[in-house]
């Protein structure tokens, strides 16, 4: 058995670990002197625990076996690899040469006592896979939560939309970490749950003073923008009775979509040459609590944290693919029906209380997107008049409690630069 130390490892669950220990001296992999150490046996144990709770054996049963070996073994991890998916080494203890005798060693001395038990490393040779990988019962190959978005896009597109109607379903699924079978939920709420636990990490404040700029077509608006009123209207939210399809919102909801830059948002729109283009400056007039999808990173939790929640890496592959889905640029031949699975979610993200999300530009790349959950003014809404501004959940408030509208240009379109790739010959 060998002394490694809290240097050696880059996961602060591990470098907590080994500090509790106590144990101060030099150490064996990376050289450091006079710190906190532990021995390898112990070390290893902790990390054992952790990966379990993330990993098993593929070996478990012949069904996985097929499955993993027909399309997904791209998805399997030796130990070593599982070792650097969830970051165990430090950079230091790498670049000292010290992590290949590291990592035999607590594989190695780890596995010696727990012979009674099946030794999830195989000492060392194991194939593993995610828990829950692959979901069994149905045979698609698909994981769970691959499964769950599809699933929940099916049932929004052709099912029912707007309630779980007949309570929660339950499917066929996979097996829980503690062995036993328990039925994939599928109700709305079910499958969503996790990711509102997602939610609370990728949320952003859009600061008070912040510019964020909306445009729309000239020909769209059939007044000038001569007085403030029309101003405010004319790069405002679509009126209800005009407004359309979008990836954030169905017909007759209208929200205030903008972006971060004034060339994103004429982008957005795709007018043509020499068309004319209101372009409106607004700023934020109070700090907003909104969805940053925009980042590519993965928000992933260390196995080691003895919190670790293990539907959150499905939940993150769920947000993955709904954020490849509103960054894909809309097509004229599109159906509408596609629009409904990220139109729903979106009212998910809206009914926990966010103000909005934030996402990249299908159409310049380098730009980024704020579908803002509050619409045009009340006046623009048929029942006002009758009960004067109606007020509640559920009511959109208006764009200009949120947003002033600072100024509003009048631009021509003189150009449009296209990026492109080559298909076929
Ligand atoms: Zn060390």
């Amino acid at each position: 058995m060998g002394l490694c130390c809290v240097e050696c490892f880059g996961d602060s669950f591990i470098k907590g670990y080994i500090l509790d220990m106590g144990q101060a001296g030099d150490c064996d992999y990376c050289g450091s002197k006079g710190v906190a150490i532990a021995g390898t046996r112990h070390v290893g144990g902790f990390i054992r625990d952790g990966l379990s709770r993330a990993y098993e054996p593929l070996c478990e049963n012949g069904i996985r076996k097929s499955l993993a070996a027909d399309r997904r073994l791209h998805e399997a991890f030796t130990v070593r690899e599982a070792f650097e998916e969830e970051g165990i080494f430090s950079e230091w203890v790498v670049e000292r040469g010290g992590d290949g005798r590291l990592y035999e060693d607590l594989v190695r001395d780890s596995g010696d006592e727990r012979c009674d038990i099946p030794d999830l490393l195989e000492g060392g040779h194991a194939t593993l896979i995610l828990r829950d990988q692959f979901n069994v019962e149905t045979g698609t190959g698909a994981t769970v939560f691959d499964f769950s978005w599809r699933e929940f896009k099916d049932y929004v597109k052709h099912y029912a939309r707007f309630f779980d109607v007949g309570g929660t379903r339950r499917t066929a699924g996979g097996k829980t970490g503690d062995g036993k079978r328990e039925g994939l939920k599928t109700g709305r709420d079910q499958i969503l749950e996790p990711i509102s636990e997602l939610l609370k990490r990728l949320s952003l404040t859009l600061p008070r003073g912040q510019a964020v700029f909306r445009a729309t077509k000239a020909r769209d608006i059939p007044y000038a923008p001569d007085t403030k009123d029309r101003r405010v209207r004319a790069v405002g939210p679509a009126p209800v009775s005009r407004s359309s399809h979008n990836r954030m919102s169905p017909p007759g909801i209208s929200y205030m979509n903008c972006s971060s830059e004034p060339d994103t948002c004429i982008s957005e729109i795709r007018p043509a040459v020499g068309e004319r283009v209101y372009l409106g400056k607004f700023v934020v007039r109070k700090n907003l609590s909104i969805i940053d999808l925009s980042a590519m990173r993965r928000i992933k939790q260390s196995v080691f944290d003895p919190g670790y929640y293990h539907p959150a890496r499905w939940a993150s592959d769920f947000l993955d693919k709904f954020r490849m889905e509103i960054s894909r640029p809309l097509l004229p031949d599109d159906s509408p029906v596609q629009y409904i699975p990220t139109q729903v979610f979106a009212e998910f993200v809206r009914e926990r209380g966010y103000a909005g999300i934030k996402y990249r530009s299908s159409q310049l790349r380098s730009g980024h997107n704020f579908t803002m959950f509050c619409g045009p003014r009340a006046s623009d809404y048929p029942l006002e008049g009758q009960k004067g501004e109606r007020r509640g959940a559920g009511i959109l408030e208006p764009f200009t409690r949120w947003l002033r509208l600072e100024a509003i240009q009048t631009v021509e379109i003189t150009g449009i630069q296209f990026e492109y790739r080559l298909l076929c010959e």
